[in-house]
């Protein structure tokens, strides 16, 4: 299977009369060796369910279907879209749809294939394995919605099991960072609850079309079986994290009291936090206590 390439890019491109989109983060992956790493890294086996956000020209989706993976390739560019559906022909294992990854309702677009009989009956797909069904994510995301994008897998989409994606360096950090890291903030405790994060490497800006000015990194989540921590709610503990790294340089007896008012002190005291401390020195295990102990004097 020819996967992109620099040239190929340029002709799929040209031949639609289409531009790089930046508003949509429109950098493409023009080099077969760094799609078929990131396919590899994400240990896609034959008949894997594969959610791709932001297809694009299908620079990734050909070095998945190459791996034997069924693609479902969310793409919000339509024009984009029928260039890539053009570009896997008619391969069965690949399902394009046109939609926002912000928007699109989770639970229909990770449904399990349906076809339909002749008396139009549906018939559940047949290869699909009995029991929950496991999907792996990998992409290159737009770098102007990664965020959200993969907070939005984790909380809604238990069914995505892994993560592999590529983003700008600065974030795929953040996602993987721990207390003492520049890096270090809410999106980072967030993670930590839903899943193991590690940066597994590095990608040059030459690999794209066009260039984007920063690095990047390839960034793997895989999904926890449990939360390691017990808390109260989830937004208590994000809602407390939130406006601790609001003020992420003040002491947290200042930087939790729009949520704790009067109580700040003794939360954080309660839990064994000092009110001294700021957010970025707190992990999530921390965080917990804090949430416990605020749902304790509320
Ligand atoms: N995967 C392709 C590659 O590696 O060459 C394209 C990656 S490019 C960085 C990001 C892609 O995400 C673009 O095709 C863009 O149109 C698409 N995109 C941007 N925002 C999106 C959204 N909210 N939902 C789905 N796709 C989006």
């Amino acid at each position: 299977m020819d996967l992109l390439t620099p040239a190929s890019i340029r002709a799929l491109l040209s031949e639609h009369h289409l531009d790089a989109k930046r508003s949509l983060g429109q950098n493409f992956l023009a080099d077969p060796n760094t799609a078929r790493r990131i396919a590899n890294l994400a240990a896609v086996e034959p008949g894997d369910d594969v959610l791709e956000i932001g297809p694009g020209l299908g620079s990734l989706t050909l070095a998945l279907l190459e791996r034997g993976a069924r693609v479902r390739a969310l793409e919000l560019d339509a024009k984009l879209a029928t260039v890539l559906a053009e570009v896997v022909g008619d391969d069965a294992a690949v399902d394009v749809r046109v939609g926002d990854a912000l928007r699109v309702p989770l639970a229909e677009l990770l449904a399990r294939d349906v076809d339909r009989d002749v008396d139009g009956e549906d018939v559940p797909d047949k290869s699909a394995a009995p029991g929950r069904a496991s999907w792996t994510c990998v992409s290159n995301l737009p770098y102007n919605v990664a965020v959200p994008v993969v907070i939005r897998l984790l909380e809604e989409a238990c069914e995505v099991e892994r993560i592999v994606v590529l983003v700008q360096r600065e974030v795929g950090e953040r996602m993987a960072a721990s207390p003492g890291d520049d890096q270090y903030g809410a999106v980072s405790v967030k993670v930590a609850y839903y899943s193991e994060a590690s940066l597994l490497g590095v990608v040059p800006p030459t690999v794209f079309l066009p260039r984007p000015k920063v690095d990047s990194v390839l960034v793997g989540l895989v999904r926890r079986a449990a939360p390691p921590v017990e808390v109260p709610s989830t937004d208590d503990l994000f809602g407390l994290v939130r406006s601790g790294f609001g003020q992420r340089r003040k002491m947290l007896r200042r930087s939790l009291a729009p949520v704790l008012g009067d109580r700040t002190v003794d939360v954080l005291e309660r839990a064994g936090v000092a009110p001294t401390a700021r957010a970025e020195t707190l992990g999530l295990d921390e965080w917990a206590a804090v949430a416990r102990s605020a749902a304790v004097a509320a």
